[in-house]
Formats: structure tokens, C-alpha cells, sequence
């Protein structure tokens, strides 16, 4: 494959707008080869490598507060220039674009080099507040690290990139976010199910922001290569760009950084368990050193609760990613980081220590976290891990919406004359099957309902006050697998409506929004096995 020809930047408005300093490829060594084919890139962070232009660019959506985070007013997203800036067809002076080598573990075993196969960084933007924002496109064409495949997205998993990155954000989860989504004007082949059905679908790139997209395979395809001199180069560089708290790099400033990564994770982690996330392919090639969720491919929400759950159908045998097994999945990749930083820090029981915090972080974390979906100030061992425990249980007697129950048991009172009926009501929206709720079901989620409301006038605050702390932690609004996929079987005809819609609504996901009821509903028996609403595969 040839290097298409060099674009030249065009001067623009937007160029006045954007400030770029590319320190990544400024400061780390890059791929002496300029060809952009696929290949084996050795000794290099990086290789430059140009967006391949889009026929036709159309803008879907954008996020105007992303935008404003880059120093761009909210109307430049509006502009021609915008949407060809961001579908890969125009090059501003400034922008540098680059694909980063990393490799990875993948399901488990390790897989090489893998890096940037379809994303293309332009550069790093600094804004009026000193912040820096990485821009990348995804889906903007091959790089030397895309291996057999396209290096291109389809307009399904870019709508599900771009709605949940926001969606995650505004949940308070940390995230890498998303600028724009465009359609290239091209068709695209995928089979979505590698059973042998392909076919064409509307190409898109979306636009992603964030700090940085360092991975843990940065690190690891540097260890697995015994280049300890780049090894280090990247760490250097990453403990000066993302972490200077940490001061210069030093043996110290590596063991901080570590257990800071550690920390991140397991902060991000508590996150996902909170809000019913299931990341779905956590391979250490996606798993941000900044403890940001990234790489949206075929992640889900929990409908019903069941930490078995994974919408993962190429995991489907050994469920790796299944919702409850995230915690112990980030502590393995949390190891194999372990394992590559080590010629750095040279010291086996301060990293095996590091790997022990991040258990204890994560406890704390989840306990607090569990203790705010419940109303409570604090976790008390005494109490409360028998409550949870039996709560876990309850929520998996018969179908029950995870994000439904958590919302309205801040709704359920008792005021010491309540019948189980009364009590329970405020649940019944949850139920898949209320029809089928057996009296022993009834009985025991009651007899908890009310040692649970016992435990929390302990608190001793009112009622009203328990809701609103607990619509806090509480979501009304996530972004349901089905909900995701209406959006994209219209968006696949030319209606953008319900992406924009949903964007908005995900703005708020704590608010009671009066109209927008029917997105906080659970599950219609229709998306139960539709391809796209409880079934996804890595293909896209
Ligand atoms: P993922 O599982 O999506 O994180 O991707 C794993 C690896 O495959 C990464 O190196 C990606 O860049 C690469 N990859 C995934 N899809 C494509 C594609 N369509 N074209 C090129 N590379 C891809
Ligand atoms: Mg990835």
C-alpha cells in the first residue's frame, strides 16, 4: 500500500482556534520508515501516518462541550471545515498524525505487536487552560499496524463509540470522550457475526479526545522486546506529560507512578460496577495507563443483574469479561503491566505490593460506592456485607433491571403499616416478568426491603434527604443496549434524531427528565436475542 499523496494544510478559522504541540512524536523516537503498509515497526513509539481522505463526509453529531474542551466555540461544529477536519480529509498546520505502536494480551495470552490499526492521532491540542487533549480519529483508514484488516469503522459501533464515551462522562465515569461522528460516503464490508453473511455498511470516524491514549501494551510491546531504553523513554515521557505531580522520572517517580496507574484502575473499575457497565474486550491493549475507559467495541449494560453477563459473543465460551469477573480482569492486567515496568523498578515485592493495593483500593471503593447506591454516609462491615450479599441474591431470584431497582429503592417507604404490596411497588417497574414473582420471591425481597430501610434510618435523616443522595449514585438514565441500537437502525437511513436525542438525554442521567420517560424503560421483550441489543461481536 502506497502513502497517499501529502496533504497540504489549509489555512482556516479553525487552525486560529486550535493550538497544537505534538510532544508525543516530538519527544519519543518514531518509525524511520515511511511506508504504509503493514509491518513489524521496531524501536519506535510511533509512525507517521496520514488520515485516508473520505469521499463524501457528512457530519452526524458532535459534542459541543468536548468541543469547547479543545478551545473551540460551540458553532465551529457547524462549520464545512469542521466535518472535514474531523472525517480525516483536511490536515491543519499544526497536526502531526502519528499511529502508536503498543502490543497486548488478548483473551489472555499475548498477541504481539497490535497498535493504532484504525485510529490516526492529529496531534495534541492545548487550550487557553493549559490543558492538553490528544485528538484521534477512528476509522480514518490503514496504518502500518492494522494487519490484515481496513483500518476502517462502520457507522453501528462508531454511533455506540461516540453515544457511550459521552454517556460514561456524564455518569461521572472517567472516559476518553468524543468529539464528532461523521460518515466517510463509503461502504464498508463487515460480517458481523463471522458466519460468513458480509456485508456493506455506511463508513464512519469518530473523533476522540483525551489526555492521552497511552495503553498498558505501550509499555508491554517495549518489555516484550527487551528495549528497556525505550521502555523507559515512554515511561520518562509519560510521567512528565500525564503524571508531573509525580516529579522527574526517577526509581521513586516509576514506583509512584505504578501504584498510581493501580489506583486509577481500580477507581475506574468501582465505576463500571456501579453503573452496570461491561467493558467487554478489557485486553491490556485497552486499558488506558490513565485509568480512563477506552476502546468502545462490544460493551453492554446489565438489564437484568447478572454478573455472569457479558454482550461479548466472541468471549461467549469463557466469558472472560463478564460483568463480575472486571475487578479480578483488571488486576491481571494490572500484573502483565507489572511485568513489563519491572526493568524499571527492579523490585518484585514493592510491584506485588502495589498489585496487593490495588485489592484494597478497589474493596474501599466498592464499599463506598455500595453504601452510596444505598443512602448510606459509610459501609459498616457488621451490617452491611450480609445486607449486600443478600441483596445480590434477591436481585437475581427472577429478571431484574439493575438500574431500575437501585433508582427506586431510593423510592421505597415504610412507615411501620406498609403491606409487602405497598412496600414493594415502587420496584415493580423493574421486574422482566412481574407477572411471575412467586410469593416466596415477594416474601424474601420484602423481609430484605425492610431490614434494608431498618439499616438506613439508622442514618438518621429523612427520607427525602436518603432519594437524593441516592439519585446521586443512582443513574435513571444509561445507555441501554436497545436504546443504542434504535438509534443506529435509523441512523443507518439518514435520521440522526435519536443519536442526538439520546445525547442530550445522557447529558443528565441523574435528572427525572418530564418527557423522556421512555428511555429510562427497561428492556423490551423484542431486544432480548436482536443481534446488536444483548449480542455483539468485535466486528467493527
Ligand atoms: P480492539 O479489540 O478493537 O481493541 O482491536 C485490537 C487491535 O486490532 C488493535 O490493534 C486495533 O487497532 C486493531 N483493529 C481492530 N479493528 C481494525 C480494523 N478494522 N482495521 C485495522 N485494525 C483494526
Ligand atoms: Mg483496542
Amino acid at each position: 500500500m502506497k502513502t497517499p499523496l501529502k496533504k497540504q494544510p489549509v489555512a482556516s478559522p479553525l487552525e486560529e482556534l486550535l493550538t497544537f504541540d505534538n510532544r508525543f512524536v516530538h519527544e519519543l523516537p518514531g518509525d524511520p520508515e515511511t511506508e504504509n503498509r503493514p509491518r513489524q515497526v521496531a524501536r519506535s513509539c510511533y509512525s507517521r501516518v496520514l488520515p485516508r481522505p473520505a469521499a463524501q463526509p457528512e457530519l452526524v453529531a458532535c459534542a459541543h462541550e468536548v468541543a469547547e474542551l479543545i478551545g473551540l466555540p460551540k458553532e465551529a461544529c457547524n462549520t464545512k471545515e469542521f466535518v472535514q477536519v474531523f472525517a480525516g480529509n483536511r490536515l491543519l498546520p499544526g497536526m502531526d498524525p502519528y499511529a502508536a505502536c503498543y502490543g497486548g494480551h488478548q483473551f489472555g495470552s499475548w498477541a504481539g505487536q497490535l497498535g493504532d490499526g484504525r485510529a490516526i492521532n492529529l496531534g495534541e491540542v492545548v487550550n487557553q487552560r493549559g490543558e492538553r487533549w490528544t485528538l484521534q480519529l477512528k476509522g480514518a483508514g490503514p496504518t502500518p499496524y492494522s494487519r490484515q484488516a481496513d483500518g476502517l469503522a462502520v457507522l453501528r459501533s462508531s454511533v455506540r463509540e461516540f453515544l457511550c464515551s459521552e454517556a460514561m462522562h456524564h455518569l461521572g465515569v472517567p472516559t476518553t470522550r468524543a468529539l464528532s461522528l461523521a460518515l466517510t460516503g463509503e461502504k464498508v464490508v463487515r460480517d458481523m457475526f463471522y458466519d460468513g453473511n458480509r456485508k456493506e455498511e455506511p463508513g464512519a470516524v469518530v473523533c476522540r479526545v483525551a489526555p492521552s491514549f497511552i495503553r498498558f501494551g505501550n509499555f508491554e510491546i517495549f518489555a516484550a522486546r527487551q528495549n528497556t531504553d525505550l521502555l523507559r523513554q515512554l515511561a520518562d515521557y509519560t510521567i512528565r506529560t500525564d503524571f508531573p505531580h509525580l516529579g522527574e522520572p526517577s526509581t521513586a517517580a516509576y514506583r509512584a507512578w505504578f501504584e498510581e496507574v493501580c489506583r486509577r484502575t481500580a477507581e475506574m473499575i468501582v465505576h463500571w460496577m456501579r453503573v452496570g457497565f461491561v467493558h467487554g474486550v478489557m485486553n491490556t491493549d485497552n486499558m488506558s495507563v490513565l485509568g480512563l475507559t477506552i476502546d468502545y467495541g462490544p460493551y453492554g449494560w446489565l438489564e437484568n443483574y447478572d454478573p455472569d453477563w457479558t454482550p461479548n459473543t466472541t468471549d461467549a465460551s469463557g466469558r472472560r469479561y463478564r460483568f463480575g469477573n472486571q475487578p479480578q480482569i483488571a488486576w491481571w492486567n494490572l500484573a502483565q503491566l507489572a511485568n513489563a515496568v519491572h526493568p524499571l523498578i527492579e523490585d518484585t515485592e514493592f510491584l506485588q505490593r502495589a498489585l496487593d493495593s490495588y485489592g484494597e483500593v478497589y474493596r474501599n471503593g466498592w464499599q463506598k460506592m455500595m453504601s452510596s447506591k444505598l443512602g448510606f454516609f459509610s459501609f459498616d462491615p457488621d451490617t452491611d456485607q450480609e445486607l449486600v450479599e443478600e441483596l445480590e441474591k434477591i436481585l437475581k431470584l427472577t429478571e431484574t433491571d439493575m438500574t431500575l431497582f437501585f433508582r427506586n429503592l431510593a423510592r421505597v417507604k415504610e412507615d411501620g403499616t406498609a403491606t409487602d404490596e405497598e412496600l414493594i411497588a415502587p420496584l415493580m417497574e423493574a421486574y422482566y416478568h412481574p407477572e411471575e414473582l412467586t410469593d416466596e420471591v415477594r416474601e424474601r425481597t420484602c423481609r430484605w426491603l425492610r431490614s434494608y430501610l431498618s439499616r438506613a434510618r439508622r442514618e438518621g435523616v429523612p427520607d427525602v434527604e436518603r432519594r437524593r443522595k441516592m439519585d446521586a449514585a443512582n443513574p435513571r438514565y444509561v445507555l441501554r443496549n436497545y436504546l443504542a441500537q434504535l438509534a443506529i437502525d435509523k441512523a443507518e437511513v439518514g435520521d440522526y434524531s435519536l443519536v442526538k436525542t439520546l445525547q442530550d438525554v445522557l447529558r443528565r442521567p441523574y435528572d427525572e427528565q418530564s418527557g423522556r420517560e421512555e428511555f429510562a424503560r427497561k428492556r423490551p421483550e423484542w431486544a432480548r436475542h436482536r443481534a446488536g441489543c444483548s449480542m455483539l461481536s468485535c466486528s467493527s
